[in-house]
């Protein structure tokens, strides 16, 4: 176990202050959430910034260093724990951030990111859209402008959701996506213009191998649920700038220890009742820290090696999600090519075009920049980042009729999410419901621990961070004021 040291056991010392291990969205959504119910807290980051896989990151695209992210993502209307945290560690900015309050859905310049309705169009045609109406009505109206399906694939489309809806979105455990299409009768050409496209955008894991239950309960919560659900959202600026940087500037204003370019080494109870513990970092010439409960909220590889010792069981599995790439290849042109918000483009892996979606990130430095997204990569052979940027530049320029970019650059993400398997273990924060011993002071975060159902995201990262703090702070109630 490279990089862990194993701690012997101290003496206590009643403090109250808690660890967060690893600054991701994870941690510090249960660290904002912990602050907000007076709980002290310390969060340690191994990393030069905040944000973890959904970060802010510098590139140089041709003559410009612009400020990109280290991967395009897309948020729904249905992270509500997300939207919810994101207005509230903006809402007090000096200036012009949101005033307290403000609602998430508003359009204005000053809110963090851009909401727009569910519409997926294609070089085709359109493909999916949202009408404004309760439930999945808003869907079924929305296919009357689906001009590149067939009547009988709009009809197989709403015979599923319908379907899904009456099973109540459950008892599809055990089942690939491709295995829940098939049952309900999906047609062919359908599966590939639509479910697999989603399937691979939302769970990162290809149709044939991927969690039919994790999708049933994805679509429920977006296109089957309320009005503004499915909506679709993305960051005005970078991903850094929507939630990690406020975060940690709201949790230093309110008394936060904000460590970065600290990695922890090593984690051990101070007794063996795990009443506090001790944490040794990467600055050998601080002394081990003690805490009255951690909230580990780094990936589960990492996890695996700081809790190995305390919780094996939970170590174990932890070691045995499998993980999958995601690139997105920055292209930039001189001129405004005139690119819709988002468009789904078809991917033709016998062409070598792998581009799956297309976001619009407007002027950055000297360029007008799209973002392309590569998904689920590990079903293919790998190729060379400027193979791939060369690819989807000519898919780009053939299938939207736009000048191939003359500037490109890539970013790969070689573990960007675990692949969303039937079989893919189930974990909760709470490690000592996992464990079923006493490390009732332990906690797991991070994308891999919601207790809903929900594949490798940021609002799953988000409602991990929050329940672990919640539980924290359940567990010191009425210790807080000796802080
Ligand atoms: C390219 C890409 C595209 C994606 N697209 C989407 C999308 O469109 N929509 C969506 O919802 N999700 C998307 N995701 C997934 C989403 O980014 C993740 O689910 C989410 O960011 C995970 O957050 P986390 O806090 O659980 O983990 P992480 O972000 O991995 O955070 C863990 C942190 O712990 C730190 N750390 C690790 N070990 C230690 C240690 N020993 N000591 C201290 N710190 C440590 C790491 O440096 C890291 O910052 C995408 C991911 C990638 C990579």
């Amino acid at each position: 176990m490279a990089g862990v040291e194993h701690l012997a056991p101290g003496p206590a010392s009643g403090t109250v202050r808690v660890a967060v291990i690893g600054g991701g969205w994870a941690g510090l959504a249960a660290a904002v959430e912990l602050t907000e119910r007076g709980v002290p807290v310390t969060i340690f980051e191994a990393a030069p910034q905040w944000g973890g896989r959904a970060r802010r990151c510098p590139v140089q695209l041709g003559d410009s260093a612009v400020d990109l992210d280290n991967g395009q993502h897309l948020m729904l209307g249905a992270y509500r724990e997300c939207l919810r945290l994101i207005q509230h560690v903006n809402a007090d900015l000096p200036g012009d951030g949101l005033a307290p309050n403000h609602a998430v859905s508003a359009t204005s310049p000053e809110v963090p990111f851009v909401r727009t309705r569910l519409h997926i169009a294609t070089p085709d045609g359109l493909l999916l859209q949202r009408i404004r109406l309760p439930g999945t009505a808003g869907v079924i109206a929305g296919l009357l402008g689906a001009s590149i399906l067939s009547a009988g694939e709009r009809w197989a489309l709403m015979r599923f959701l319908s379907a899904l809806r009456w099973h109540r979105w459950r008892g599809f455990d055990g089942l690939t996506v491709m295995q829940l299409l098939a049952r309900f009768g999906q047609p062919p050409a359908l599966v590939k213009l639509l479910w697999e496209p989603l399937c691979i955008a939302a769970l990162n894991t290809e149709a044939s191998a991927a969690c039919a239950q994790t999708f049933a309960t994805v679509l429920r919560d977006s296109l089957g649920a309320g009005g503004d659900a499915s909506d679709f959202i993305t960051p005005r600026s970078t991903l850094g700038a929507l939630f990690p940087e406020p975060a940690a500037a709201w949790l230093q204003r309110r008394g936060a220890h904000l460590r970065l370019r600290r990695v922890v080494r090593g984690i051990a109870p101070s007794d063996p009742q795990g009443s506090a513990w001790r944490v040794r970092t990467s600055d050998a010439a601080a002394p081990d820290e003690e805490f009255a409960a951690l909230v580990i909220a780094v990936p589960p590889p990492n996890a695996a090696r700081l809790v190995g010792d305390a919780a094996p069981g939970v170590a174990a599995q932890l070691r045995k999600f499998e993980f999958d790439t995601i690139a997105t290849v920055y292209l930039g042109w001189r001129d405004d090519p005139g690119l819709a918000p988002i468009t789904m483009l078809g991917e033709d892996a016998g062409r070598g075009y792998y581009g799956q979606w297309l976001f619009d990130r407007g002027a950055q430095g000297n360029w007008h920049v799209g973002a392309i997204v590569v998904s689920a990569q590990g079903r293919r052979a790998p190729i060379g980042p400027s193979e791939l940027a060369r690819r989807v530049a000519s898919q780009v320029a053939e299938q939207l009729g736009v000048a191939v970019a003359p500037a490109t650059t890539v970013m790969i993400e070689k573990r960007a999410t675990w692949r969303c398997l039937p079989g893919r273990p189930r974990l909760i924060p709470d490690v000592c419901a996992l464990e079923g011993n006493h490390l009732q002071r332990l906690w797991l975060a991070g994308d891999h621990a919601c207790p809903e159902r929900y594949p490798a995201t940021l609002e799953g990262a988000v409602r991990s961070g929050v329940a672990a703090a919640r539980g924290v702070a359940a567990l010191l109630d009425g210790k807080i004021d000796g802080a």
